[in-house]
């Protein structure tokens, strides 16, 4: 067929009758690629681990992935000290949310602001969502969380703890209770992509104590976004309804090969989450010096901040090289800066510094 031949059908197509309404009134996930100096805008880790890249001269490129993922599954219940058959693999945790909502189906109810993915992948898939608002405090609100609980009896909780994009852990004794109060009725899913860099302890000890709590982790945030690696923790009940939804080799031989390889790297990992950790302060501090700017304070490896004219802040960081996350829609008022290395985070600091003072200035000259 030739192109316009095909342009024509394709335009002669009316999607808005032939795809499915929640999916032709959905906006895609946008994760734009904008050319920066330092790149600060997706929470990756600054520290990258190539030099295992060696590891993939044992894969087979015509043979299909291990389908259970069964030796990074075994390292990572090891780390966890959980049972293998209590762990699932997924390509990014991304895929595991469609898995869990497929799975349970809704209604889907999660707080707000948050990460994006609940909302999308439940519309998406035509369950409906529940949005409750954050406090003040960007805590739950436990009081309407519960009482919504009663009337909506949703399927699926999403708590994202540390929150993207707040950066704040939730109240444990909130989760807990939320947990305790739907038992058997609604699975809770705590999401602890950020875990790592967090001073609280988290859920994973608490996993044999609760039959409707599902614990989700990524690797993405320490270091292997590229590889697209998440897993859930369960008990095995769990584990084994969601399984039938995941697609049979979901997770390709070079990132389970990579990941396998790299998990074990204790000491640097380590490294690396403490040196992001100590610079996060470093640059919490920075930012808290320059006047008109408000940090938020932060339990992951980025931070919110407030500014007053966060669209004018976002283009001269641009400008000098310097890619944020600007969440207008999510949290008005507000940009989001991942932790970089010390050298992007200066370049940061510097940058916000002299956007700030240039756009302070223009303001007194045009009120003169
Ligand atoms: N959960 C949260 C809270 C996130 O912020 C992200 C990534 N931004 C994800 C899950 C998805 O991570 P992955 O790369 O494993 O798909």
């Amino acid at each position: 067929m030739s192109m316009t031949k095909l342009w024509y059908n394709l335009l002669a197509m009316d999607m808005k009758k032939l795809v499915r309404p929640n999916v032709y009134s959905l906006s895609a996930y946008e994760a734009k690629e904008m050319p920066c100096k330092v790149k600060l805008d997706a929470n990756e880790s600054p520290y990258g681990f190539d030099g295992v890249l060696k590891v993939l001269k044992s894969v087979k490129t015509n043979r299909y992935p291990d389908p259970h993922a069964s030796t990074l599954k075994k390292l990572i219940s090891k780390n966890l000290r959980v049972r293998s058959g209590m762990v699932l693999q997924g390509n990014g945790s991304d895929e595991l949310i469609y898995y869990l909502v497929t799975a349970f189906g809704g209604p889907v109810l999660y707080p707000v602001p948050t990460f994006s993915m609940y909302g999308i992948i439940s519309q998406a898939l035509g369950e409906k969502r529940i949005e409750i608002p954050l406090d003040d405090e960007f805590d739950l609100d436990i009081t309407k969380t519960l009482s919504v609980i009663r009337k909506e009896k949703p399927k699926l909780i999403f708590l994202s703890s540390p929150n993207n994009p707040t950066g704040n852990c939730f109240s444990a004794e909130k989760i807990l209770k939320i947990i305790e109060s739907t038992s058997s009725r609604s699975v809770v899913v705590v999401d602890e992509a950020y875990q790592p860099f967090s001073s609280d302890r988290g859920f994973v000890p608490m996993i044999n104590d609760y039959e409707n709590l599902v614990i989700m982790r990524t690797l993405s945030k320490i270091g292997l976004a590229g590889l697209r690696v998440g897993f859930l923790v369960a008990k095995e009940e769990i584990i084994y309804e969601v399984n039938k939804v995941r697609l049979p080799f979901n997770l390709n031989s070079f990132s389970q090969a990579i990941a396998s390889q790299v998990i074990v790297m204790k000491d640097l990992l380590r490294k690396n989450i403490k040196s992001v950790v100590s610079e996060r302060k470093r640059l919490f501090d920075g930012i808290t010096k320059i006047e008109g700017i408000i940090p938020y304070p932060s339990e992951a490896n980025f931070i919110l901040f407030r500014v007053k004219s966060p669209e004018r802040i976002y283009r001269e960081l641009l400008d000098n090289g310097v890619l944020v996350r600007n969440m207008k829609g999510v949290v008005n008022g507000c940009l989001r800066v991942t932790v970089g290395t010390p050298e992007e985070n200066r370049i940061f600091l510097d940058a916000l510094n002299q956007a700030s003072k240039k756009i302070g200035t223009e303001d007194r000259d045009e009120n003169c």
